[in-house]
């Protein structure tokens, strides 16, 4: 099944749940700033229609997800990079994690054989658009034609349609999520922003993460600029510190984005 081999590819580290709490909700201070509220299908806070309101269809947008698994999700956006990438996923591979890969068809042009190494080592790779353009500042051809891009060149690559869109800047409305839906992809934002691309060091973004993480979260982090690949390190090593403290790596098995079955989008 497609969606579920996606969310099968949507891994992780996983984490000690009595240590993190339960809460599965996106910190407030953490949710994708420019999220277009009066867009969500399940806001109580709209005006008063003063005709009946046009049937929207609720398409989830995942922001983490409910499971009962101690693991949460590593995503990158913005690659690949030539320099950073490799090191990300060589220390994937080394620790033995896998993570989502939102990439930029623009750049994965330039740099085809890190798509297809990221997709071969058994990470999943989504669609962050073919460049990293506001999505709601689009009409509804071009912001198909941004999806439709970048999907055809992973596609391409990996030999596997993308099922995940995550919407550079976290920009979304309902438009953008039925055209991602009509186009076979659900939209991905997240739980918690390491703001690593505001470049804080590598200690800070990991001790931030680490006192925030419960299970289930959607982690965002970046490919380009900065030490990534050292951030990384400090991340999984952190991670790896806390096995030793009853953490376990685990993959994310049987999550489902679409919000059906046992594990629910959140
Ligand atoms: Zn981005």
């Amino acid at each position: 099944m497609r969606g579920l081999r996606a969310c099968v590819a949507l891994i992780t580290v996983a984490l000690l749940l009595g240590a993190c709490g339960n809460s599965a909700r996106p910190e407030s201070a953490d949710q994708p700033p420019a999220v277009s509220r009066n867009a969500d299908p399940t806001s109580t806070s709209r005006p008063a229609a003063r005709h009946p309101p046009k049937p929207i269809s609720v398409i989830p947008k995942l922001y983490a997800v409910r499971t009962e698994a101690r693991a949460v999700a590593l995503t990158f956006d913005d690659g690949p990079d030539p320099r950073n990438t490799p090191q990300i996923l060589d220390l994937l591979a080394r620790y033995q994690v896998h993570a989502t890969f939102f990439v930029l068809g623009s750049a994965a042009k330039h740099y085809p054989g890190i798509v297809r190494r990221s997709a071969a080592g058994g990470n999943e790779i989504g669609n962050h658009g073919w460049t990293h353009l506001h999505m709601t500042n689009l009409n509804e051809e071009q912001l198909s034609d941004q999806i439709t891009r970048d999907a055809n060149l992973i596609t391409r690559l990996t030999s596997q349609r993308p099922t995940s869109f995550r919407p550079p800047y976290g920009d979304v409305n309902q438009t953008v999520v039925e055209v991602a839906n009509a186009l076979g992809e659900t939209v991905v934002l997240w739980t918690y922003d390491t703001h690593d691309w505001t470049s804080p060091p590598s200690r800070v973004i990991a001790q931030r993460l680490f006192r925030k993480l419960h299970p289930g979260a959607v982690i965002l982090l970046h490919n380009g600029g900065g030490r990534r690949g050292h951030t990384v390190r400090m991340i999984l090593e952190g991670l790896i510190a806390r096995k030793r403290l009853s953490f376990a790596t685990l993959a994310l098995e049987g999550v489902d984005l679409s919000g059906q079955g046992r594990h629910e989008v959140i």
